[in-house]
């Protein structure tokens, strides 16, 4: 018997709507020989810590991105950070940044002496609201960190010209959109600078990485000053950095490992075209659940120019009034009981985490966040409230790596069975727990 959409739900005892077994179809990244005998490269000839292998990749990954200069780093995180310092941030400068976020859009200023002020995002996008940006600047501001959430490429065409009224530099985390396409052309090469995450986990996933990619010779020259002592040489064209060179200015070492350059160098080769069949899989997914009450894609408008790139953590819009008021935690343990994968959440307003507010990391005397202020600029509950409401209203979907229909329909169906016959969930709904998302995914 096949199921369809008025089975009963598996939950309530009925068959699950998944019963193929799909190991292949979430698995990340794809790694072939080709990728395998890279890495054995590198580690039979010992250069592990050398820079060769990195200065390939770096050349590959900018021309795909069509910018000047890339820098290989160790983390997402410290590419982040170097990108900080690159755009001059310092003490008791202030970026804006959305609240919603993967922790190292933002945290690194506090090592610099500069500090985060968060804006609110958009309900539909995820991204931050640029109309909810000017309110936050100050003559503090330095820059705007500009997050493309899972992949949804935010609004450049509203932000640049709030940074370019105020002069503000523009600093985009594309760790989550690798690939993603802004009105035809590639996020990341909007901003003053771009850094992003290349970590397993991620879409464009070599190991433990990360890269900067600008056309700024100066924000490139100071990044590669930051961390990355053994190329930071007398020679460099910012002629003040030159009187310091062999010692790293941020003393940190943020050199990538060649094993991840390496992968890198492959994955790179095979990405657009593995990205384009995410894009096929995940559009499939959602184009089977258009007119589902209660449940909305996060995606961009079809002829928008616009792409999701890899489709990072790809999440699901979620409307509780369209569903008699079905807790999201309920309907998520439902969609789960068919089979599929489904939780509610994102990550949560880093504006209301205690480091953001009470802990005084390096005794300063007061919080952290306020080291250099000249004024308390925490964000109190209530501040940015679609922010603070993501956790009712967004969840996570199965984020499928190949567009196999017969196995993307059968989630589908999970989905639609459990939005559609909502009411025989609501008897025993527990409701919502309070503190859903999390503050790592
Ligand atoms: C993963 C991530 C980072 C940090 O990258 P790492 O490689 O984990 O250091 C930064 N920003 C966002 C939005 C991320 O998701």
């Amino acid at each position: 018997m096949t199921i369809s959409t008025t089975s009963r739900l598996a939950f309530l005892g009925g068959k699950q709507a998944v019963h193929d077994s799909q190991e292949e179809l979430f698995k990340w990244p794809i790694v072939t020989s080709e990728d395998e005998k890279a890495v054995l490269d590198v580690l039979r000839k010992g250069s592990m810590s050398g820079t060769d292998v990195t200065m390939q990749f770096e050349q590959e990954f900018g021309a795909w991105m069509g910018l000047d200069y890339a820098l290989g780093c160790c983390s997402g995180t410290a590419s982040l950070h170097s990108a900080m310092f690159g755009c001059g941030i310092g003490v008791g400068d202030e970026i804006i940044c959305q609240s919603p976020t993967f922790w190292a859009s933002a945290l690194q200023c506090f090592s610099l002496g500069a500090t985060v002020v968060f804006a609110d995002i958009e309900p539909d996008t995820l991204n931050i609201d640029p109309d909810d940006i000017e309110r936050h600047i100050s003559d503090r501001t330095r820059a705007i960190m500009v997050v493309h959430y899972t992949g949804y490429p935010a609004d450049m065409d509203r932000i640049r010209p709030i940074a370019q009224k105020h002069g503000l530099k523009i600093i985009e985390d594309v760790s989550h959109a690798q690939g993603a396409l802004y009105k035809g052309r590639k996020v990341g090469t909007f901003g003053d600078v771009a850094a992003m995450s290349l970590m397993s986990g991620k879409s464009f996933a070599t190991g433990e990485a990360g890269i900067l990619v600008t056309n700024d010779r100066e924000i490139y020259e100071r990044a590669m000053a930051f961390g990355h002592y053994e190329r930071y040489k007398g020679n460099f064209e910012t002629e003040d950095l030159n009187a310091y060179y062999g010692l790293p200015l941020g003393g940190y070492k943020y050199r990538m490992n060649q094993m991840c350059s390496a992968v890198g160098r492959v994955q790179l080769k095979y990405y657009d075209e593995r990205i384009q069949e995410i894009q096929d899989g995940m559009n499939r997914f959602w184009d089977l659940l258009e007119g589902v009450p209660g449940l909305k894609a996060h995606r961009v408008p079809e002829d928008s120019g616009n792409t999701m790139g890899g489709w990072y953590n790809p999440k699901g819009l979620y409307n509780t009034e369209e569903l008699e008021g079905l807790s999201i935690t309920r309907f998520a343990e439902a969609v789960r009981a068919e089979g599929s994968s489904c939780s509610p959440g994102m990550n949560k307003p880093l504006h209301r985490h205690p480091l953001l507010n009470t802990c005084d990391v390096y005794g300063h005397g007061k919080p952290t966040r306020l080291a250099h202020s000249d004024r308390d600029l925490r964000q109190p509950k209530g501040s940015l409230p679609v922010s603070e409401s993501t956790e009712f209203h967004t969840f996570n979907v199965p984020w499928f790596k190949h567009d196999t229909p017969e196995l993307i329909e059968q989630h589908a169906l999970a989905f639609r069975k459990v939005a559609e016959q909502a009411n025989d969930l609501l008897t025993d709904d527990p409701g919502n727990p309070s503190g859903m998302g999390e503050w790592i995914t």
